[in-house]
């Protein structure tokens, strides 16, 4: 079995989800005592929120390349970066990295276009829905992604950052997100991604009446085949 390397605490609450998932995963797929081998380096996230308000990508580049180095000096043999939009500076984290990256969009792209699904609503950080590093990696692997209207965008960026990433849920969050959602779906979006790693503790397929691809789980087993994959 090969070792993950997580790049996570981006935030800490999802990047508990990911060892979750990843324990569970192994144990359903191998049996008995097994469990995957993992490497996490786990970041301050108030330090890296800073730098995405202040708009220092290039420093939180040169952050994540440090990092992504360290894992692979570790003995990383493969690296996620539990996240999605600090994938908006994948490229400058890999800069010398010689391990591969499992990328989460491309990791769901897959998984969608496999479902025979091609519109997907995108339900994420302001930065993953409206800048392009995100919606034109879905678009160049088929897909036609929709995001939510100006307001929407906002409800769902704030609940993010002051709650989810806080390990704080609400049901009147989870009312409002379940709204978002409908709305996408009445402009036509044909399954929904939960395309920020925190977004699945409030929308999950018992709330969203099309298919729901939440990128955590997508990227876990994706990470998983990965790391079996001899
Ligand atoms: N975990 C979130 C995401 O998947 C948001 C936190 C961050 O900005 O990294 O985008």
């Amino acid at each position: 079995m090969k070792t993950i390397g997580i790049l996570g605490g981006m935030s800490a609450a999802s990047t508990q989800i990911y060892y979750r998932e990843l324990c569970t995963l192994a144990r359903h797929r191998l049996g008995g005592l097994h469990s995957p081998e993992l490497l996490i380096r786990s970041l301050d996230f108030a330090r890296i929120e800073v730098m995405q308000a202040a708009g220092e990508w290039r420093e939180a580049g040169k952050v994540l390349n440090a990092e992504a180095l360290a894992l692979e000096r570790g003995g990383a043999d493969l690296l996620i970066l539990a996240t999605n939009t600090m994938h908006k500076l994948a490229d400058e984290m890999m800069r010398g990295v010689s391990i591969p990256l499992l990328h989460i969009a491309d990791a769901t792209a897959r998984r969608i276009r496999d479902a025979g699904l091609s519109r997907p609503g995108l339900m994420a950080t302001a930065f993953t829905m409206e800048q392009a590093f995100y919606t034109d990696r879905l678009a160049a692997a088929g897909l036609v992604p929709m995001i939510p209207v100006a307001a929407d965008r906002a409800v769902t960026h704030r609940i993010i950052y002051e709650e989810l990433c806080r390990e704080i849920v609400r049901d009147e969050s989870r009312a409002a997100y379940v709204a978002i959602a409908g709305r996408l779906i009445e402009r036509g979006a044909d399954c929904l991604i939960l395309g920020c790693t925190e977004v699945g503790m409030l929308l999950d397929q018992g709330n969203v009446p099309v298919p729901v691809f939440d990128t955590t789980l997508v990227h876990c087993e994706a990470a998983l085949d990965m790391a079996l994959d001899s």
